[in-house]
């Protein structure tokens, strides 16, 4: 059985759901990547610094890469082997297309996989992570979506991968599309997914400006993040990109201040793994108090400008 890691560069350097999925793959073996970009040794040495025996590494140009990566994949993937791809919509683009072309299992939404049987199995956690699902591929390599930051990506010894580079497949007009523009957006302040510390605004924070303020300020006095609820984000106080939870975000900060926030499911799916959850709510029953490791029951217009204070006169 081979492992592969499905990588797509981001930013001249491998992805960060590659990183994790190495350090996961290389506890059972010699993991090889399937690498899509223009690469780099600075890319190749950060896989091999996680795990990677071997860089496979296609250059789609400006070309769509979904099409052109899965027929690759295919050509190299054996029946027996597990391949591991992150939620980026490339690789689940990836990942589907691979799936109908081998007619093979794609096992999704994982937080651990076990490869030491005959089977390779996955959990999955269903209903806002009450319950625990386990699956396995019982025929056929096993294609395995894995959520982010299930595995912490952690570099081990050096090594230098061995690098090949695979021809561009001819798979007719389905790698006929290009991508025109891609946008990055802006952000201010530390990276939401990689915080250590991130303030979760809901819609009891009661709207933009002077409401909202609050959770800005204290992000910034503390060096975290912003974060915000879908209602929030539906409501166009913040953009989605701060959005959190199962259609946004997937946070795993050491400290997460959820403010105003009633603990929906969709959103605790997102935070949940915090290594500490304080929450903000002016409803004792809110269900978000159901994971918070410390609760505080009040206004978070009371509240937040006491602790604000606080923090400025440290
Ligand atoms: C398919 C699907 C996907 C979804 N994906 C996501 C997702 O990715 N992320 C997400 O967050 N949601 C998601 N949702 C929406 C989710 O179900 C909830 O509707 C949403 O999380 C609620 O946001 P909220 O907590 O800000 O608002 P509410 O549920 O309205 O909660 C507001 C809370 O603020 C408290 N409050 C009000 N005023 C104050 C005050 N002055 N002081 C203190 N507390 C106060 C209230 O007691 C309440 O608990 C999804 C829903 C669906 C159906």
């Amino acid at each position: 059985m081979a492992t592969w890691v499905f990588c797509e560069e981001q930013g001249g350097a491998p992805s960060a759901s590659s990183l994790e999925l190495l350090t996961k793959a290389r506890s059972w073996g010699e993991p090889a990547v399937f690498y899509v970009g223009g690469g780099s040794d600075d890319a190749f040495a950060t896989l091999g610094a996680h795990g990677a025996a071997s860089v496979h590494q296609l250059d789609v140009g400006d070309a769509l890469p979904a099409p052109l990566a899965a027929a690759a994949m295919a050509e190299l993937v054996g029946p027996d082997d597990v391949v591991l791809f992150g939620m980026g919509s490339t690789e689940r683009d990836v990942a589907g297309r691979l799936s109908a072309v081998l007619g093979a299992p794609v096992l999704s939404n994982a937080i651990d996989l076990d490869t030491s049987g005959d089977q390779v199995t996955v959990s999955n956690e269903i209903l806002g992570g009450t319950t625990r699902v386990v699956t396995a591929a019982t025929a056929g390599p096993a294609l395995v979506v894995a959520r982010p930051k299930a595995f912490p990506a952690e570099p081990g010894d050096g090594r230098t991968p061995e690098v090949t580079a695979v021809a561009s497949p001819d798979v007719g007009h389905a790698g006929s599309a290009v991508v025109l523009e891609s946008h990055v957006e802006e952000s201010e302040g530390p990276d939401l997914e990689a915080a250590a510390i991130v303030i979760g605004g809901g819609r009891g924070m009661g709207g933009v400006d002077e409401k909202w303020e609050p959770v800005t300020k204290l992000a910034g006095l503390l060096g975290g993040a912003v974060g915000a609820t879908r209602a929030v984000v539906d409501a166009g106080w913040v953009p989605y990109s701060l959005q959190v939870g199962q259609t946004g975000k997937t946070v795993k900060p050491d400290v997460y201040i959820a403010c105003g926030v009633s603990g929906a499911m969709q959103h605790l799916v997102g935070m949940k793994d915090s290594g500490m959850i304080i929450a903000i709510n002016k409803d004792p029953e809110a269900p978000i108090f159901s994971v918070a490791d410390l609760g505080i029951v009040g206004d978070v217009h009371k509240v937040m400008p006491a602790l604000i204070a606080a923090l400025e006169a440290r």
